[in-house]
């Protein structure tokens, strides 16, 4: 598709050498086996010369296609490489790839980092209650309350069955603790409904932060976040324990 004659102050292009204004732009859709992969525009101050069919970008645009097709393609393995596909939350593989980053910038830069192991309570009774299909529900709408309710900096992963694993950039244990907290209020106040069932849920959770004197690295916050949510499992569940 040609666009011609566009009038003077109509389309301001900003782009990373400045601002142009085209008078007319060629609109020519790449398609790669039969695939929409995208539009490629051609602006110009002058009018095209020839008829599209003969502009001599064709021929680049043609050549060009299965490179833009293929870039494409890879982003969107990359992006199925890192994400729970029942949640839709970063995976254990990847999500503990992009936690050690964040560790080793709170390290240089001695920012706080907190992170919070969450388990849902008596999930296996939701499974045999209402079906797994029901149980997995509940798993994709908390996996939506943690993804609603934090920073953008901060992460959620999927850390196994029923865990996620919470990190929260710049913030202290007291920190984590009171977003826990209040993540875990709007969670034991939720009703959800799954088909004709209508019944709660709730999780328990385990705080720990570095820098702290039982954590030194990694593996150590994990290990104390594990033992914070084993303590609050231990003393009634529903309830959120800071362990370093
Ligand atoms: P607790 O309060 O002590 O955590 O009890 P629980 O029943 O939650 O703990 P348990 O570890 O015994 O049960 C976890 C259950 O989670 C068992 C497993 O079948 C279920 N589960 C794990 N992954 C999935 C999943 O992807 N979907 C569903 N629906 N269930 C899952
Ligand atoms: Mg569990
Ligand atoms: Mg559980």
């Amino acid at each position: 598709m040609i666009v011609s004659g566009i009038e003077g102050d109509t389309i301001h292009l900003h782009i990373g050498i400045g601002q142009l204004d085209p008078r007319h732009i060629a609109l020519i859709p790449l398609k790669y086996q039969n695939e929409d992969v995208g539009v490629c525009g051609l602006i110009s101050r002058e009018p095209f010369k020839r008829d599209f069919a003969s502009l001599e970008a064709r021929n680049f645009i043609i050549q060009a296609t299965p490179f833009i097709y293929n870039a494409l393609i890879m982003k969107r393995l990359e992006v199925m490489a890192a994400i729970d596909e029942l949640t839709g939350v970063l995976n254990r593989r990847f999500g503990l790839r992009r936690l050690n980053e964040e560790f080793e910038r709170s390290k240089r830069y001695r920012m706080p980092l907190s992170v919070a192991m969450v388990d849902i309570d008596h999930f296996k009774k939701i499974n045999d209650t209402y079906g797994h299909q029901a149980g997995d529900f509940v798993l994709k709408t908390l996996a939506g309350v943690f993804t609603s309710n934090i920073r953008v900096s901060d992460l959620v992963i999927r850390f196994g069955g029923e865990e996620f694993l919470l990190v929260f950039n710049g913030a202290s244990a007291v920190d984590a603790y009171q977003i826990m907290e209040k993540l875990r209020v709007n969670v034991e106040t939720m009703r959800l409904q799954y088909g004709a069932f209508d019944f709660k849920v709730t999780f328990s959770a385990g705080v720990s932060s570095f820098p702290s004197d039982k954590v030194s690295d990694l593996p150590n916050l994990i290990h104390q976040a594990d033992s914070g949510l084993y303590k609050a499992k231990e003393t009634g569940r529903n309830r959120t324990v800071i362990s370093a």
